[in-house]
């Protein structure tokens, strides 16, 4: 028999988007329905998703979902994607903004009852359409409370009586902690408020709650797997992670090839391909002429970036190298959105660079296949990084990756000059071994035959969805076989 899978996410492409999750809970549904399971994508109805206008039927469905001192009500909504089912959780009072969970400034103070609210939706949407899943996958801390709801208050319900639950951690430094004065927002009772359950030094944990309760774990590489169970990535959650390290998964996520190919990409001037690259030149034109840089020659190694402007991403070091860089022969374009402190620090440096270094302050996805395209190498210096798309991305279109070997990216970057090279690495999270790389991609890129011979290793490498579906799978049966021992 088939499985049932409801996949939990508090983002997912094309509706909205912040990063790699969206990516992920955009095309893993379909990928799984392609292995014959049935699956359904639940989400928050934002204003973003109202915004992009999509066809969306009412369902009739309205949950009541207690919340502290108060009733509070939902309706759903339903819309497909890639042929899957995605219920829209609506309520406008939490999602109803601007932005998805917090400003440029800092996170919604009421981000609590936002997810804890969207998490017992979901329950009570199942419950109203009588589904029962053979799977709950949650993502992140934002539905970190649904294994902890399926071991509460919704023990005893027939309908999830086979349910078993799958937490991935995409990333484990998002924690969703909050004052344990807030905990009746949670409506969890407070026998599970202890280090054993989702108490974190007296903090509620979102994200320890889905490591805690959940049946099986996963995480999207295998490096990532192991650097959490260590105190130095684990940000304070290795310990509960060694605990559980029998039921945890490293799972590298795929990509949609279908978005992602510089062969038929919409968004990009010109299309090329591994045996024709010609159309890459007509890219990198436009890319430059896009972000406002002149006069760079053909000869000069034009490296992209586009991140989540966070400390993770390696800014810091960048920021440090960056006297040194802007003497090779680089120019540089970065593509970012985020930490207001961070957008300071890139206008800075490029209010003195200006010749060679451009910034475009954005969530700005259609730029983002141009950068793709259009740049000779992709930057990535993270200082930890789950898995990274970019750089998977960046190894299809040809745009050679540099990367900080960690996580997805010491999984998927395999560094020059060893023989099957498809990129550029270094260990050191130091503005020095990043400044060696970037001085050996320029000297590589200065012969072109070679920089081609590398280019098309990248670009013949697969990272596509059917792979990453099917190990999900093996922990879907996993969670199950282990359902209720955890
Ligand atoms: P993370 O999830 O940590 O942000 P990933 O590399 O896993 O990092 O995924 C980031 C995703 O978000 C990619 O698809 C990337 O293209 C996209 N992205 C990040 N920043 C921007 C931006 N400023 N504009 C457009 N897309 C962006």
């Amino acid at each position: 028999m088939a499985l049932n899978v409801v996949i939990a996410a508090p983002e997912a492409v094309p509706f909205a988007k912040t990063g790699g999750l969206a990516d992920v809970a955009g095309s893993l549904p379909a990928a799984l329905s392609r292995l014959g399971l049935r699956v359904v994508l639940f989400m928050p109805f934002y204003r973003q998703v109202a915004d992009k206008g999509f066809e969306l039927e009412p369902t009739g469905i309205e949950v009541a979902v207690p919340m502290g001192r108060r009733v509070v009500r939902a309706e759903a909504l339903l819309g497909h994607h890639q042929g899957v089912p995605v219920y829209f959780i609506k309520r406008d009072e939490f999602f109803d903004r601007t932005y998805l969970y917090g400003t440029p400034e800092g996170d919604y103070f009421d981000n609590l009852e936002r997810y804890a609210f969207f998490s017992r939706a979901i329950l009570e949407v199942l419950k109203a359409r009588n589904l029962s899943p053979d799977i709950i996958h949650c993502n992140d801390w934002q539905t970190g409370l649904i294994p902890a709801y399926l071991r509460d208050m919704y023990r005893g319900e027939p309908i999830f009586r086979k349910t078993a639950t799958v937490f991935t951690v995409h990333n484990i430094a998002y924690q969703g902690q909050f004052p344990a004065n807030l905990y009746d927002a949670t409506g969890l009772s407070f026998q599970l408020f202890n280090p054993e359950g989702l108490e974190f030094w007296g903090s509620i944990n979102l994200l320890k709650a889905g490591l805690v309760f959940s049946d099986a774990i996963t995480t999207v590489s295998k490096a990532y797997s192991r650097e959490i169970q260590r105190p130095e990535y684990g940000y304070g959650l290795d310990g509960v992670l060694r605990k559980r390290k029998d039921s945890v998964f490293g799972i590298l996520n795929g990509v949609d090839y279908s978005e992602w190919d510089p062969e038929s990409d919409p968004a990009i001037p010109e299309n090329y391909s591994p045996s024709d690259l010609k159309g890459k030149s007509a890219c990198r034109k436009k890319l430059l002429k896009a972000f406002g840089l002149k006069g760079i020659k053909a000869k000069t190694l034009l490296i992209g970036m586009i991140t989540r402007l966070a400390d993770q991403k390696g800014l810091d070091i960048l920021s440090e190298a960056m006297p040194e860089l802007m003497k090779m022969d680089i120019a540089l374009v970065i593509l970012g959105s985020g930490d207001r402190s961070h957008q300071e620090g890139l206008k800075e440096l490029s209010a003195r660079y200006p010749e060679r270094l451009s910034v475009r302050i954005a969530f700005d996805s259609e730029l983002s296949h141009l950068v793709e395209a259009g740049a000779d190498a992709f930057l990535m210096p993270s200082r930890y990084e789950p898995c990274g798309l970019n750089q998977i991305y960046s190894l299809k279109y040809g745009t050679v990756p540099i990367v900080r070997a960690t996580g997805g990216l010491d999984d998927t970057v395999r560094g020059y000059p060893d023989e099957d090279g498809n990129g550029f690495k270094f260990k050191e999270y130091s503005a020095s071994a990043l400044i060696e790389k970037v001085a050996e991609a320029v000297d590589v890129y200065s012969r072109k035959k070679e920089w081609t011979t590398l280019q098309r290793r990248g670009m013949a490498d697969n990272f596509s969805w059917d792979d990453a579906a099917a190990k999900y799978l093996e922990a879907y049966n996993t969670a199950k076989a282990r359902l209720h021992k955890s």
